[in-house]
């Protein structure tokens, strides 16, 4: 079995999806650090989740990193194998991976809706339902799904990702009462505005608009999102949560 030898504290094992860039990058990171076993998940971004890999490599961390489009059933199973052959157990899946896009319902495309469905919601469907295999075998897991504030509130000119996010709050909700006995905690964490990739559209001018919807008045970062990853794995009693990280813009 291959473990971090520099802060070897942990013996468990985390998947995250979409760990190449933004908020899933910070994850990887601070997990990695923290001395868990980690299988970076990635799809398109091949050269950084390398870069990741290497800077950590640098510090004596060993991370495994794997592609994988987790919208598609037969990519997730080889993650699921990928990770079994190299670490014999998933402990922890973060179900982060996820793409945005703003367009007036009425001119969604039948292609477009499925693409969005697809990655933002069946992905948590194939990732779950194969990770928990190993977890109800073991009697023993943690899933933590990144919902949206969208998902909660609906957003205008964003209903696809809309109803994908609210999908993963209420698959988060059923499958916590479903798979509790097993001992495994099933909670989701929904970002309002995060400084990634996924907001580089919006102009300086509209960010300070945002900012000033939020009583904080500031944009969160992906250390905040990782921050509570954390906790809800060291968590024991949190299941079934959809936790709200967003500097007050909805309350
Ligand atoms: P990001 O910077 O655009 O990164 C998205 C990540 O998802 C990338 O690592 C990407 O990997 C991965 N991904 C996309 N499609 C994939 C697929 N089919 N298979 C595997 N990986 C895939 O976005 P982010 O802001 O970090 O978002 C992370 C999560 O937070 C998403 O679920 C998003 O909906 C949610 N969120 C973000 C915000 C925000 O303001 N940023 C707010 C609320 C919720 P590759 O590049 O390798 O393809």
């Amino acid at each position: 079995m291959e473990e971090n030898k520099e802060k070897n504290i942990v013996n468990k094992t985390v998947i995250i999806t979409g760990g190449s860039r933004g908020i899933g990058a910070e994850i990887v990171n601070l997990l990695a650090k923290e001395g868990y076993n980690i299988v970076l998940n990635y799809n398109k971004s091949e050269a950084k989740a390398k870069q990741i890999q290497e800077k950590l490599l640098q510090e004596n961390i060993k991370i495994e990193i794997f592609k994988a489009d987790v919208s598609k059933r037969e990519e997730v199973k080889k993650l699921i194998k990928y990770t079994l052959e190299k670490f014999k157990t998933i402990d922890i899946l973060i179900n982060n991976a996820g793409i945005s896009g703003q367009k007036l319902f009425t001119e969604i495309t039948d292609e477009e809706w499925n693409t969005m469905l697809n990655t933002n919601l069946n992905s948590v469907f194939y990732c779950s339902q194969e990770a928990l295999k190993e977890m109800i075998n073991k009697k023993q897991g943690c899933i933590i799904n990144i919902s949206s504030i969208w998902g909660i509130t609906g957003g205008s000119c964003e209903v696809a990702y809309s109803a994908a996010k609210a999908g993963i709050n209420g698959l988060t909700k059923a499958l916590a009462k479903e798979v509790g006995l097993s001992n495994i905690r099933v909670n989701a964490i929904a970002p309002g505005i995060i400084e990634t990739e996924m907001n580089s559209q919006l102009t300086e001018q509209e960010k300070n608009e945002i900012k000033e919807e939020i009583p904080l008045n500031k944009i969160g970062k992906p250390s905040d999102i990782a921050k509570c990853v954390k906790w809800l794995i060291e968590d024991t009693y949190t299941t079934g949560q959809i936790i709200s990280i967003n500097g007050g813009w909805y309350i």
